[in-house]
């Protein structure tokens, strides 16, 4: 179902957009991506960083004009469509969109705040929702498209700090399956990742925090992993491949979680 055919890889030929890539999970989607022939809109806040992730993907390969950046906060709903619109423009199209940034500062029911809250509903929830309003039209222009969430296992029940973190990656999860249902006649495809613990940039920051010592990685988490480690921005970017491309061509409203052992919600 691509729109063109040059180049090689698993995405050639597709125009892709990947939300909060300059870091952690999102970097490791784009750069799969772009390594598997796609044209990638990076996106983030700062110039620089996203720049950074640019040249390291021209050295590992990947062609210059299948590279942009654009910064936005997810925050801003007018920002939130502008970022779509350049994806159009810069590529002349949109087939794929990675809703992956996200905050996940932690809140106990005792004293999640409604700042946060309503900081998390915004990032977490409203911003994928505006990026998938506007991408729609261009993927309809293609007959075709692909939209890929990043949840979390917290969606099913989440973890006592995660209050309105897990309410938003629930709220992701029924929104990926009634957009799916809306958009199937389109052959506009929204399915979801419900991502285990992997360890990322903003995952160390938090932790490093939350247990108040740096070694929280081999003193405290991987004893608790079943397979000895955490996941990596690359197990999740395999995967996000997956729904990606023409592989998945009939699967929509899917949710797979991604973790190291089966998700029960404790
Ligand atoms: P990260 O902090 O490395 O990445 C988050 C990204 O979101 C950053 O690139 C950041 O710039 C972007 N972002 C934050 N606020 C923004 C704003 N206002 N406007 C625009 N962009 C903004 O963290 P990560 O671990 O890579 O997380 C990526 C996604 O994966 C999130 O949605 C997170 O909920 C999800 N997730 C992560 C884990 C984990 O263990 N790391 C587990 C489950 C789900």
């Amino acid at each position: 179902m691509s729109n063109e055919t040059s180049g090689r890889g698993r995405l050639a030929g597709k125009v892709a957009l990947v939300t909060g890539s300059t870091s952690g999970i999102g970097a490791g989607i784009a750069g799969l991506f772009a390594q598997e022939g796609a044209r990638v809109l990076i996106h983030g806040r700062n110039e620089e960083a996203g720049q950074r992730v640019i040249s390291q993907l021209k050295q590992a390969g990947v062609p210059d004009e299948h590279l942009a950046f654009h910064a936005a906060d997810l925050l801003d709903v007018e920002q939130c469509r502008a970022l779509v619109r350049r994806a159009g423009e810069v590529f002349d199209g949109l087939d794929v969109l990675v809703n992956n940034a996200g905050d996940f500062t932690r809140g106990t029911i005792d004293d999640t705040t409604v700042e946060l809250w309503d900081f998390q509903m915004a990032l977490n929830l409203r911003a994928p929702f505006l990026l998938a309003q506007a991408a729609v039209p261009l993927m309809r222009e293609r007959g075709s498209g692909s939209i890929v969430n990043i949840g979390s296992v917290n969606a099913y029940i989440g973890g006592q700090n995660l209050t309105s973190y897990s309410v938003t990656k629930g709220g992701l999860m029924t929104f990926t399956k009634n957009v799916a249902r809306q958009l199937a006649r389109d052959h506009i495809r929204v399915n979801q990742l419900n991502v285990g613990w992997t360890l990322t940039e903003g995952e160390h920051r938090v932790q490093t925090k939350e247990m108040g010592r740096e070694d929280w990685l081999e003193a405290v988490a991987l004893p608790t992993r079943p397979f000895g480690c955490l996941l990596s921005p690359r197990d999740i970017a395999f995967a996000a491949l997956y729904f990606a491309s023409d592989e998945s061509q009939l699967v929509t409203g899917s949710v797979l979680d991604v973790e190291q052992s089966p998700v029960g919600g404790s």
